[in-house]
């Protein structure tokens, strides 16, 4: 789907719940500030619980659909930022309904943000609403860097707060008429249900595959390259799987899913997979067994184009590398022409492990050229260093994928330049 349609996708799946608000409005308007206030309070909980229902279904990460929507890590993004503004919204809708009791004097205000016990609609509400908070706190790293395993079995909870907010409207609901409330709850909830349940459940009998382990390379020190013999896997180069290794000697992470670049070119027969140790599942496949089982789920990703004709500069840093890997290794089979410059970004020779072979490819295919950057030498990626290799690259497409520092830094440069956002395509190793 072209950008401009995904955003105009995007934009009305944000603002859809605004028209069955509307439609409720027709039935009358508020009659002064207080009662707009209520109805306010009201509409921002509609919009908030629709949101979180919407969020909800775009955590469904059903395999090669998400390309068509501008993949996996863009749908993550909205699915962080709906759940973020539904937050907010939740937040306001008793602070809104608070202050349009103001009239009423102090007791209405306390009557309001703390009925008696037995209006178990408005105590479900502020339940909903503590659940929120507990399963997005580490979201927002309110408590530190969040550590993943934990970030995921708390973002369960949503499943409850869903629940508890659905039975909060439901019985409350006199904002939207009887016949848009059936569509919206009704209809929403049924989808966010779909994406819980195949998330859950159906995802692990329908979508995962069982593969096993080949071949383990150490590539540099704390990095390996893993090959999986197992069903062929229909994928362009640039996505990545999630993969769950089953050794049952592992010292950490089995069984856990955690997101991997494919490096293997898409015409190869077996996957391959490359791993830096940058946490505790990662460091313990360091030391995988061959001939042990793992599976993998995907692919998923939208980061390159299939075809490499239009002039483009690759920037990769460290394990950053693996989506331009799988890319120049299908160079190998394919016969249209390609104008790419990659710019390889390592601390030092030792730990730029692919640039061998990334050179062998370059020698045989005209129109790949590869530079390396080493940090230890050169400092930081600068402007001066990229004009004196690739003169051109204000002029090229720009994909960049790496640690965030690099990323960073290279936006910035790249903007500096005059480079437009929108020819500036990032992939980033971090999905919180
Ligand atoms: C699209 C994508 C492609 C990636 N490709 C590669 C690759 O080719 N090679 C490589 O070595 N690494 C890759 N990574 C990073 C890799 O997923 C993390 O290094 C790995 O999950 C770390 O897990 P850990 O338990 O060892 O470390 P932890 O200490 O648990 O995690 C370190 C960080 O990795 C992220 N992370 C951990 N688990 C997950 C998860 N299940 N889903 C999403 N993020 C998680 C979190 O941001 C966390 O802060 C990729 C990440 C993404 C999002």
């Amino acid at each position: 789907m072209a950008s401009g349609a995904i955003r105009l996708a995007t934009l009305a799946l944000v603002l859809w719940p605004v028209v069955p608000l509307g439609v409720g409005l027709r039935a009358g308007l508020p009659g002064d500030a207080a009662a707009w206030l209520g109805w306010l309070g009201r509409a921002c909980g509609v919009v908030g619980l629709a949101w979180l229902l919407l969020a909800m279904v775009l955590s469904i990460r059903l395999p090669r659909w998400d390309q068509a929507l501008g993949g996996l890590l863009k749908l993550w993004r909205f699915h962080h930022l709906l759940g973020a503004g539904s937050f907010l919204l939740l937040m306001l809708h008793p602070l809104l309904l608070a202050l349009a009791a103001v009239p009423g004097g102090p007791a209405g205000v306390l009557a309001t943000l703390t009925p008696p016990v037995g209006a178990w609609p408005v105590w479900a509400g502020w339940a909903a609403l503590v659940l929120m908070m507990v399963f997005l706190a580490p979201s927002f790293s309110f408590f530190g860097p969040p550590d993943y395993q934990r970030w995921k079995w708390l973002h369960r909870l949503s499943g409850a707060a869903v629940v508890l907010g659905l039975v909060h409207t439901l019985a409350l609901s006199r904002t939207l008429g009887p016949a848009s409330a059936a569509w919206v709850w009704g209809g929403v909830t049924a989808l966010a249900l779909v994406a819980f349940v195949w998330r859950l459940g159906l995802s692990r009998r329908f979508a995962r595959r069982r593969y096993r382990i080949s071949r383990v390379e150490l590539l540099a020190e704390r990095v390996v390259e893993l090959t999986l013999e197992g069903p062929p896997l229909a994928y362009d180069a640039g996505q990545f799987v999630y993969l769950a290794p089953l050794d049952p000697a592992l010292a950490a992470g089995r069984g856990e899913e955690h997101p991997y670049s494919l490096v293997s070119a898409p015409h190869e027969s077996a996957l391959r997979i490359a791993i830096k140790d940058l946490g505790d599942a990662s460091a313990a496949l360091m030391h995988v067994t061959v001939g042990s089982d793992v599976t993998v789920e995907g692919p998923y990703g939208r980061f390159l184009p299939r075809r490499h004709d239009q002039p483009a500069l690759w920037i990769g840093g460290g394990i950053g590398m693996t989506p331009f890997v799988s890319a120049a290794r299908g160079f190998a089979v394919q016969s249209e022409s390609v104008d790419v410059q990659l710019v390889y970004c390592a601390n030092d020779p030792s730990r730029a492990y692919y640039l061998r072979e990334l050179e062998d490819i370059a020698a045989e295919r005209p129109g790949f050229v590869v530079h390396a950057h080493y940090f230890a030498d050169e400092g930081p990626l600068s402007p001066a260093f990229l004009e004196s290799r690739v003169a051109d690259f204000r002029q090229r497409d720009v994909y960049v994928c790496g640690p965030a520092p690099l990323l960073a830094l290279v936006e910035r440069l790249l903007r500096h330049e005059g480079v437009p956002r929108r020819r500036i395509v990032m992939e980033e190793f971090d999905l919180l």
